[in-house]
């Protein structure tokens, strides 16, 4: 028999088996239709009525009042950074920018392109290892602020108390725990860390506040030109948008938003108990800025760093070495991944200090 693999990817990363069964299921034959599910128009009912199931369940999921729109679109998060910066941004005025990490950094980048964009703190002096406050409220006409800092393992602990109304970057941490969706202009979310497979941007935003910048915006990059179009402009990115949909499905019938963040708690505590307990590892973000998805931390001795990594290659972790930019480990602890998973990974940091202590 092989190995049972423990996934700790960042992303793309662990999606439900049963999901990938059924993805896999449809790539032959969808439905008993007999044809895949990539080789049949997206404008046939059966693609539309998965396009339509996908976006329903966002809705659902997330508790969305009626007047946010719902989009599946291409270019990942980091064509979002500029969408979301040109939808948003009215000539003249600015979005504020929090900057706790790369991709929030490149977010504010491509915002600049568009003018009216300025940093509102940054955690970069002390290497992103935490997430600063935000004011109660920013003279900008929107903050922009990246939820979960996939690289660094921060995360803000809730949703942040601000009266300017949020733009966000959830790439690494949407459908993780519910979310007080009236605070957020727009969301957007690559597929690939917490929802699918990568090909599929989703964009949630409220449309009492899109159309309002006085620019043209071109069309691909213009969310109102999409959402008239049902997220139909163009042929969407059919196995992705329905490899979500099924990921949703599972999310919904284990609970929702309220079961994942119970049983990303859970995991959270199991891994950063051990990583605070055992003399043989640090943990890199501050305590009080911690992710529940992605848990970094390195050896306290460098020179067991690699040991490490074989000790838990030997016990089919996969997917463990931290981000160049950190160094020593990544823990991504994603919806999908079980807490027996972490507790393998507790195990081996356990016998790594009755072996190395
Ligand atoms: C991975 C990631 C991105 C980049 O996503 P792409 O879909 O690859 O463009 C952006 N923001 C965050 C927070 C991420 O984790």
């Amino acid at each position: 028999m092989t190995q049972a693999i423990h996934n700790f990817s960042a992303g793309p990363c662990i999606l439900p088996p049963s999901v990938l069964s059924q993805a896999s299921q449809a790539v032959h034959d969808l439905d008993g239709m007999g044809l895949s599910l990539i080789e049949i128009s997206h404008r046939s009912k059966a693609f539309v009525d998965i396009m339509e199931e996908a976006r329903s369940l966002v809705r659902s999921e997330l508790n969305l009042p009626g007047r946010y729109e719902v989009l599946f679109l291409q270019g990942g998060a980091s064509l979002g950074f500029l969408t979301a910066a040109m939808n948003f941004i009215p000539e003249g005025g600015s979005m504020d920018y929090a900057v706790t990490g790369t991709w929030a950094k490149k977010a504010l980048k491509e915002a600049k392109r568009i003018g009216g964009a300025q940093a509102l703190s940054s955690s970069e002096e002390t290497g992103f290892d935490r997430i600063p406050a935000l004011p109660s409220s920013s003279a900008a006409d929107f903050v922009h602020i990246t939820t979960n800092n996939t690289i660094y393992g921060t995360q803000y602990g809730a949703d942040p108390v601000i009266d300017t109304p949020m733009v966000a970057d959830m790439s690494s941490d949407i459908f993780s725990r519910p979310v007080d969706i009236e605070k957020y202009a727009c969301i957007y979310a690559g597929a690939q860390k917490n929802m699918g497979p990568a090909g599929t941007v989703l964009y949630i935003y409220d449309t009492e506040r899109i159309g309002k910048t006085g620019r043209d915006i071109p069309s691909y990059l213009d969310l109102a030109v999409h959402a008239d179009k049902d997220s139909m402009f163009n042929t969407p990115p059919v196995f992705a948008v329905y490899t979500s949909m099924l990921t949703l499905r599972w999310l919904k019938d284990n609970g929702g938003v309220e079961g994942a963040r119970d049983r990303n708690a859970a995991k959270a505590a199991c891994i950063y108990g051990e990583i605070d307990r055992n003399p043989l590892f640090n943990g890199f973000a501050d305590p009080g800025s911690r992710s529940v998805m992605n848990a970094t931390f390195t050896a306290a001795d460098d020179a067991h760093t690699s040991a490490f990594l074989a000790a838990c290659d030997e016990a089919g972790i996969s997917g463990i070495k931290g981000h160049r930019s950190v160094g020593g480990f990544r823990a991504s602890m994603y919806n999908a991944l079980p807490l027996a998973s972490v507790e393998v990974l507790v195990e081996v940091m356990r016998e790594f200090e009755r072996t190395r202590g």
